[in-house]
């Protein structure tokens, strides 16, 4: 029997985030996984970021998260996206080495301080008056802990699908985890099941490089984390090819041979990233798909195929890729499959992640609905901290979804109704303009300092580049130019001529115009004050309209809800509203106004009905 303040169950990157976030709080952290040298893997595709997930990186990192740091030091090839549309929606990806990056999370949980890890499968969680106390193990052993954190990923009874050939596990090569599924149902949880899947990966050595179009990286890239220093990654190009109308016909022709069309897959999958078969179903007018052929490392020629992805046979899958351009002789090294598991119902823990039937037991990661790397971070990284505080009795920490797109995430997981893996876009947050990749650091490393995860020093670093921002802003603000000392710089760049003198605030506020050709009148800037001053005063105005309405939104996040309200006794709330807030048990009025279900005249009924019982903050947890 050994005693530890917090056991994480899982070594994916929910449970790597978790335990070390626990771990440097100062906690005595138990990891338990299946496979030590799995720890810290990509399941899927090797790549990290993009749109609607670097902003996840970044706040992660802003939180003293170890994904960026871990994703800079390992990847091989990085892209700024949406670069034509301006800093505001930028979103930064790289294609990573997938060895190297499980080797350096290995390196880092293997050398953190109070964290002890362990080759074990958890087959149960231990739990007395309502409380999880501990884990027992498939060999017998118990652990005991104030805390548990479950991020188990795809492996709670996984099942994986090639073909018509299915057979249980819970990543390729992997055996499933049937008994912690098992120990769960008897607690009480919801399950439900859902699937995913992942594409064929080839040998370089067999593509047809001459016949595709290269997609290089950038060559003066940005980087995730605030720790990356010196940054020299390697630039390896990702490939372009497309499918046509033969590949529609193999895999037509093979539909018979398809789980996922004879009805064998019972688990929802995601409609947003549907496999190749899928794609030419529902999709029947589309002759071509496209192909990126992503690098799996630098010491290796395995590729992987994204956008192929199928549980389709072997042999189909092969057929298939011979008629894509560039793959006409490829040989596939590892076969693409599908996987089913469990999940557990969001809705069954509160925006802390603990869940609302075991005290000190939380849930974080694929496990608990969601698909993708940055997702199973963000929530890995929201749990450590929320178990680390409740080992040391202190208030839980909530991201709201005015705060951060990780706010955005468990307010969706634990508001909406989960119909499949879900993942992050731009599109779920309200306040994009607010909440951006450039300032993650600004917004969230508050939070990293006050739990301990982020040095001080670092901190009072980016509040003076917030001062040099804005003591430039007003600047520029001031700074009038009469009109014929800028009107030749205006129309050798094809911006209209002023006729007045005018400030270069004003100026910069025109989209043809960037810091850089104004600078020779402005005066020069380190390129990050630079991007952050052209960003402000582009979006000057609707960034303070954005605020004001985040200040409207607050206060209904500021009005509690008592753990023990009775939704049934407010009579004039309709039946479908107290049947769904009974259910969820919303914390803040905000948040229940966010409830499927529950409309504009229920949360004012709600309103009332908490005044008439004038109770100010009431005890949220139970
Ligand atoms: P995982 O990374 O799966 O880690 C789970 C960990 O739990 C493992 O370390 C395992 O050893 C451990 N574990 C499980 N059971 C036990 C137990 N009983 N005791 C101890 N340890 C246990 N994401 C995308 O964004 N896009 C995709 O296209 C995509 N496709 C995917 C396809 C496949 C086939 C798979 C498997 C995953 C795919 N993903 C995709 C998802 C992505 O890999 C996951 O979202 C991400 O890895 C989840 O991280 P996690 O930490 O929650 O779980």
């Amino acid at each position: 029997m050994s005693n530890f303040d917090c056991i994480v169950i899982g070594g994916g990157h929910a449970g790597c985030e978790a335990a070390l976030a626990s771990a440097r709080m100062g906690l005595n952290t138990l990891l338990l996984t299946l496979n030590l040298d799995t720890i810290g893997q990509l399941s899927c595709n090797p790549s990290m970021g993009g749109i609607g997930k670097s902003q996840l990186i970044f706040e992660v990192d802003a939180l003293g998260g170890e994904i960026g740091y871990a994703t800079d030091e390992t990847g091989i090839g990085f892209r700024m996206l949406n670069t034509k549309k301006g800093p505001a929606v930028w979103s930064l990806r790289t294609q990573v080495d997938r060895k190297r990056y499980r080797q350096r999370m290995q390196r880092v949980v293997n050398t953190q301080k109070n964290l002890c890890i362990k080759q074990e499968e958890a087959a149960g969680i231990i739990v007395k008056n309502d409380k999880a106390i501990g884990v027992y193990t498939k060999r017998g052993a118990e652990y005991f802990s104030t805390a548990v954190v479950v991020t188990t990923g795809t492996f709670l009874n996984g099942l994986i699908h090639i073909g018509l050939h299915h057979y249980p596990s819970g990543r390729v090569g992997e055996p499933p985890s049937e008994e912690l599924s098992e120990s769960l149902k008897k607690l009480s949880f919801k399950l439900g099941r859902l699937k995913t899947g992942t594409s064929p990966r080839v040998n370089g050595g067999t593509i047809n490089f001459s016949k595709l179009v290269p997609q290089y990286p950038d060559s003066n890239p940005y980087h995730f984390s605030y720790r990356t220093n010196e940054f020299n990654p390697p630039s390896i190009p990702c490939y372009i090819t497309h499918t046509n109308r033969k590949t529609q016909e193999v895999i037509l022709k093979n539909l018979d041979r398809s789980p996922l069309y004879q009805g064998v897959i019972k688990g929802i999958g995601p409609r947003y990233c549907p496999s190749i078969e899928d794609k030419y179903v529902r999709f029947k007018e589309k002759e071509s798909h496209q192909v990126f052929i992503e690098p799996d490392g630098i010491e290796t020629d395995e590729c992987y195929l994204n956008g192929l992805s199928t549980s389709l046979p072997e042999d189909v899958q092969l057929e298939i890729l011979h008629t894509v351009p560039g793959l006409e002789n490829v040989e596939i090294i590892r076969y693409g499959y599908g996987i089913e598991y469990d999940f557990v119902f969001p809705e069954q823990v509160y925006p802390t992640l603990e869940t609302k039937l075991v005290k000190n037991l939380y849930f974080a990661g694929q496990v608990l609905g969601t698909s993708g790397y940055e997702e199973a971070a963000a929530q890995g990284i929201i749990a450590g901290i929320n178990a680390g505080l409740r080992v040391k009795k202190e208030t839980p920490f909530i991201l709201y979804r005015h705060e951060a797109y990780i706010g955005v995430l468990i307010d969706d997981l634990v508001t909406k109704e989960i119909c499949e893996p879900y993942r992050m876009f731009t599109s779920r947050v309200e306040h994009r303009l607010i909440l951006r990749q450039d300032n993650a650091d600004e917004r969230l490393m508050p939070y990293g300092v006050k739990f301990g995860l982020v040095d001080n020093e670092v901190y009072e670093k980016i509040k003076e580049r917030t001062k040099k921002v804005e003591l430039k802003l007003n600047e520029l603000k001031k700074m009038k130019v009469a009109p014929d000392e800028i009107n030749p710089l205006l129309e050798a760049h094809n911006s209209t001529p002023v006729s007045s003198s005018t400030t270069i605030f004003q100026l910069l506020k025109r989209p043809e115009l960037t810091y850089q050709v104004i600078e020779p009148i402005a005066g020069r800037l380190t390129s990050e004050i630079q991007t952050k001053v052209e960003l402000h005063a582009k979006y000057d105005g609707y960034i303070e309209r954005e605020y004001e309405l985040i200040d409207r939104v607050k206060k209904l996040e500021h009005c509690k809800i008592p753990a023990t309200f009775d939704y049934s006794k407010v009579n004039s709330l309709s039946r479908e509203a107290k049947e769904k807030l009974s259910k969820i048990r919303p914390l803040t009025l905000g948040q229940a106004s966010r409830i499927s279900g529950v409309r504009s005249a229920d949360i004012i009924c709600l309103l009332v009905a908490l005044k008439s019982k004038n109770k100010k903050t009431i005890r949220v947890f139970p």
